[in-house]
């Protein structure tokens, strides 16, 4: 290491180095060393809890020995590590899995197409392939969506500050309230269909609708079965793909592999990325309908397509959803979070929280610049834990999902702990 690289949590190096785009390292100022499970250290030797689990990539926790052995042994046999998409005996490996383990036990039958590794390359695949399928050129997407910072999937998100970051514009896209943006007495899928059915509306039939059936990033906002099943259906009328994006909320985020699963519908195309490397390692996939796998041969490609090193973990995850336990445990988990975010928000109604989320993705939302202050609260504790929404308004508990029992307590006790302190800050301000 550079001698100039010290074992204090100091940032010169970064704030010397590396580009103001910088931002995870701003909101959790430590130099991080090792993790394990749900824990991480930082160079000084402090603890953390993660309730962040890598933006959702680390679902099976940090470092999960079961992975970690298969990884070494496959480097310390000389395993192939790129392959472009060359034929692997890894990637064989996992398409048999994933196969046999996640699509034929729920009845699905889709062609997997490796995109280039991240969330944003398989959302870029899947529209450009709904586009080519349909021979149209928009592409419906919701209000506080994020789909990835390259252009097309920036299209299709809906925060502001990350749009303006495209610099050209953003075409070829229409954006439409997601399930419950206009109140909870509104049906959104009237309001959309309307302006489909309409000749006068100004909106040409879009190629597909992309959906998060809940949205992380933009303030964990869950759409109901009956929303979902009811969208799905509008595609079918308009002639319009379905395209899931399960980028953060597959995986088991929400309690079954895919999180569409709730609501029995079938999209056309599925993003997957984040968790589905399983040891953190990067992998995209998009899901195709076979009928839709209009590919030409190389028409969509990229370096990065074949990681190995990723394919073995990932066929190793793949191990956690043989038999159903895993789900249930992630429910009971994920019972017993409700549970406890609903007692905190009732022990301090000052605080006006709200309840969100499903799964082990739920949170609290305040008002205006809360969250913030409670995920800098909380890190001083040795707790990481993100927010969400356009304004930052949700704090983000996204815990491993193989979390145990007491970690979750622990984590909890330190959240209700922050709450406490803002509670007094408020105090301590209206007396002043
Ligand atoms: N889609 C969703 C739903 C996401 O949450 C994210 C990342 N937060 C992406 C796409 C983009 O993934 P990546 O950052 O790997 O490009």
């Amino acid at each position: 290491m550079e001698p100039s690289t010290s074992k204090r949590n100091d940032m010169q190096v970064f704030e010397r180095n590396e580009s103001e785009v910088r931002s995870y390292c701003r909101s959790f100022p430590a130099k991080f060393e090792k993790a394990s499970g749900y824990t991480m250290w930082d160079v000084e030797g402090k603890a953390y809890l993660d309730f962040f689990a890598g933006a959702g990539a680390l679902n099976y926790g940090h470092n999960p020995p079961e992975m970690k052995r298969k990884l070494m042994a496959y480097l310390a046999e000389d395993g192939i590590s790129h392959t472009l998409d060359m034929a692997s005996r890894a990637k064989e490996d996992f398409l048999s899995r994933f196969s046999r383990i996640i699509l034929k036990p729920r009845g699905l039958d889709y062609k997997v197409m490796f995109p280039g590794p991240t969330g944003t390359n398989s959302v870029e695949s899947a529209l450009k392939l709904a586009r080519k399928v349909t021979a149209r050129q928009t592409v419906m997407g919701f209000t506080n969506a994020f789909h990835g910072m390259t252009l097309g999937a920036l299209a299709v998100t809906g925060n502001k500050f990350k749009r303006g970051g495209a610099g050209v514009p953003l075409h070829h896209a229409v954006s439409m309230p997601y399930d419950g943006y206009l109140g909870s007495d509104i049906n959104t899928l009237d309001y959309i269909e309307s302006y489909l059915k309409d000749s006068g509306s100004g909106i040409s039939l879009p190629a597909a609708i992309i959906v998060e059936t809940l949205q992380g990033e933009g303030g964990i906002h869950v759409a109901s079965d009956q929303w979902l099943k009811g969208l799905a259906s509008i595609c079918k009328r308009y002639g319009m793909l379905l395209i899931v994006d399960d980028v953060q909320m597959g995986c088991g985020r929400t309690g079954p592999f895919f999180s569409f699963e709730r609501s029995g519908i079938v999209p056309d195309i599925v993003c997957l990325s984040k968790s589905i490397g399983g040891y953190g390692l990067p992998m995209a996939l998009t899901l195709i309908k076979p009928e839709l796998d209009k590919w030409k041969p190389g028409e969509h490609n990229g370096t990065f397509r074949g990681n190995n090193l990723a394919f073995v973990a990932a066929s190793e995850a793949l191990n956690y959803w043989q038999t159903g336990r895993f789900e249930e445990e992630i429910g009971e988990k994920a019972r017993f979070l409700s549970g406890e975010l609903e007692n905190m928000t009732r022990e301090f109604p000052g605080l006006n929280g709200e309840r969100r989320g499903l799964g082990l993705m739920q949170g609290i939302a305040f008002e205006p610049g809360m969250a913030d202050r409670i995920s800098r609260l909380a890190f001083e504790r040795g707790l990481i834990m993100e927010t969400s929404g356009t304004d930052s308004e949700v704090i983000k508990i996204m815990p491993p999902l193989t979390i145990d029992r007491e970690g979750l307590k622990r984590g909890l006790g330190l959240l209700e702990e922050c709450l406490v302190e803002l509670v007094d800050e408020k105090r301590a301000l209206l007396a002043h």
